[in-house]
Formats: C-alpha cells, structure tokens, sequence
C-alpha cells in the first residue's frame, strides 16, 4: 500500500506506542488518585505538556489537553464567544476553515453573534487588508487558520494576529495541520489560542490539545470534575496524551533535522512529474507559503470520486477534498472559495506526504496516479 494521505491522519509512531502501552495495561490509575500508580500517571501527563510546550515555546501551564483538535477549535470559539459576548458580538473567521471551525461559528451565529467569513485569494490566502477592514470596535475574537487541510495554503498568522490585537480582538489559530510541518512559536506568533491534534503528527487518535495564552481566560466547554485546571472537565486519556508527547518530540527532531525540506524535495518531485508528464494537469494552491507534503491537482475530465475508487483498487491512498468531505460528496468549500471552475473542482485530487514516504513510492505512485487518469478521463467522455 503507498499512503499519501497524511493531511487524514498519519501512521502511529512505534516510539509513541511503546511509551502509552504501560497506561493502557499495567498502569490503568486514574491520574486523580493518592497512589503511586496514580503519581506516576499524572507525571506522564504532566510531561508530556512540557513536551508539547517545547513544541511550541510556551509554558507548559499554557498547554490543556482535550479529546480532539475538533475538542479544541470548540472550546477556543465558543469558550470566547461566552466569556467576552458582554463586549462584543462580532467573530472573524475565514471562507476555507475546517468544519470544526466553520460549524461552530453557524452555531453561535444562531446565539446572535455576528459572524464575517473573510474571502481568500486564488492561491488560498488570506489578505491581512481584508482583515483590517472587517475589524471592527466590538470585534471579539478572530480565528484564521495556520495550514490549511485541503491545499496546504499557509496563512499570515503573525501578521493577522498583530491586527487583530491592535483592534482589541483575541486571535485563535487551528494549528492543527500546521503543527510538525513548519516552525511554530506561539510568543512570536502572537497568538492568544492555538488547536492541535495528536493524529496528524504521529501520535494517536482521539487526543488534542488547546494552547491557551496564561493572559486569557475562557469559559470551558465541558463541566464535570475540573480536569485540566478547570478547562477541560473527564479523566485524562493518559495513554492517548502520552502518546502525543512522545509525537511532539518526534516533530521537533524532525523539524530540527530539517525533515519538512526533505518532505517537499519529495513533494516537489511527485508534483513535477504529474504536471510535466499529463497533460492538463492544474496544481492548486500556492507555491510558496504551502504545507511541505501537500499536492493538490485538478483532473480536468475526470471525476475526483471515480480516481479515488480506482486507486485505492491499485492500493493507493489520496483524497479528494477533506477527509470530512470526501465522503460527503459535495464540492470542496476550500476550492469553491478560491474561485476555481467546477470542472477544476470536480476533479480535484489531494495527496499528503508524510516522514514515512520514499522516492520509490513517489514513482509507484506517479504510474499508478498517470493510469488511473487516463482511464477516468476515457470514462467521462
Ligand atoms: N482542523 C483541521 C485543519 C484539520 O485538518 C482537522 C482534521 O482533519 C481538524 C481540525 C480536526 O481534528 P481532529 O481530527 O483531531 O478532530
């Protein structure tokens, strides 16, 4: 099989494995208890907060745990929205946000917040001018998004959230693509929230975390026993945040080895080959402030679902929007937004690199992906 769908989830990393299996057997404690077992639980949730702070150059105080990055895009806006709706109602966000975000912001325009979506450019960026001119004195909070999922378009986090803050709005960021794949300090960032998830970056599924800025206080999203200082309420995963600590580590290695450059070598090798060698083949997105490891092309004549099933009939794994919304069916609201013809959209294909692809796979991969486009284009005739 040649996965080159990174940007879904990524392979769990045996290092993460082995760190979480002693919490999933022989140390069960709940990381609340007045035992050994428990002592030793909390300090392995403990440490990997430190962890992933590392990551991020915060304080490990700053850093909660949540049950995923959709957990914490949730609890960033809505916790905002709660605690700041007595001075003001408008949110920002942009067209091209997950639906984690995206859905939550149609929910609280139902609790009578007033919502802008800001408009992104045809390579997928945001303009920090657009910014400017929909903050307004009552603006509350703006959340534009560090990477995003579908074309790997890098946002102008540092700059947007310097206008933010000049207008009096607290700036959240979902990191959750971002996170592993390019430097990310929240001090020099400038930003008051940020959403991570553990999957994405090596660790395991159903883990997230939320940076929270110590100058910020939010309402929390889930009330029960005060877990997480109060911010996030249900017994810890400590597996599952064991692992995501384990992974964080992992990132910063590679970060500090330089794995992203080799990652969009890889990339850039793969990309070249299918817009040189098939013909009307359209990459989307920027060239510039891109993910490393993600590919999005437009199949012109050809339809993104019909590839799909024929690749994963040759073992390989791509996408065509989202995860979310590959399975929907619906056309991309990232590539709608970016202004693309419907036939661009249609046929849409997304492949993600990960640390674990090779040169071999990438030219596997280009035979099986140049066949499988032949073919459907036959078939859309
Ligand atoms: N935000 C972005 C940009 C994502 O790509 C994803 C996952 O695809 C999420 C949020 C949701 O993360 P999780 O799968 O941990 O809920």
């Amino acid at each position: 099989m040649i996965y080159l769908d990174n940007a879904a989830t990524t392979p769990l990393i045996p290092e993460a494995l082995d760190a979480m299996l002693p919490f999933l057997t022989e140390n069960y404690a709940n990381p609340s208890g007045i035992y050994r077992s428990a002592d030793q639980a909390r300090k392995a949730v403990r440490e990997a907060g430190r962890k992933l702070a590392a990551l991020l150059s915060c304080s490990p105080t700053e850093i909660f745990f949540t049950g995923s990055g959709t957990e914490s895009d949730n609890t960033a806006l809505r916790g905002v929205a709660e605690s700041m709706k007595g001075k003001g109602r408008r949110i920002i966000t942009s067209k091209i946000e997950h639906p984690a975000v995206l859905n939550t912001c149609k929910y609280l325009e139902g609790q009578g917040f007033e919502l802008i979506y800001l408009e992104v450019s045809k390579d997928g960026l945001v303009a920090v001018d657009s910014l400017k001119k929909a903050l307004t004195e009552d603006t509350i909070l703006v959340s534009v998004m560090a990477a995003n999922n579908e074309v790997g378009s890098l946002q102008p986090i540092k700059e947007l959230a310097k206008v933010a803050h000049e207008a009096g709005a607290l700036f959240h960021t979902d990191a959750v693509q971002a996170l592993g794949n390019i430097e990310l300090n929240v001090r020099e960032l400038g930003v008051d929230l940020m959403s991570l998830s553990a999957h994405k970056i090596g660790g395991p599924k159903g883990v997230g975390a939320l940076y929270k800025s110590e100058k910020v206080n939010i309402t929390p999203l889930l009330l029960g026993g005060g877990q997480e200082r109060g911010l996030r309420s249900g017994t810890e995963n400590v597996a599952g945040i064991v692992g995501f600590g384990v992974a964080a580590e992992f990132a910063a290695e590679g970060l500090k080895r330089g794995r992203n450059k080799t990652e969009s070598e890889l990339r850039d090798y793969l990309l070249n080959r299918l817009l040189n060698e098939i013909e009307d083949i359209h990459v989307n997105g920027s060239m510039t402030e891109r993910l490393p490891g993600n590919i999005n092309i437009s199949v012109p004549g050809a339809e993104a679902q019909t590839m799909l099933v024929m690749l994963s009939a040759e073992d390989l794994c791509a996408s065509g929007g989202s995860a979310c919304s590959s399975q929907s069916g619906k056309p991309s609201h990232v590539l709608t937004a970016m202004g693309l013809p419907e036939d661009y959209i249609r046929g849409a294909l997304r492949l993600t690199l990960g640390w674990q692809n090779t040169k071999e796979e990438m030219d596997q991969a280009f035979e099986k992906i140049k066949s499988v486009i032949e073919k459907a284009r036959k078939l859309h005739i």
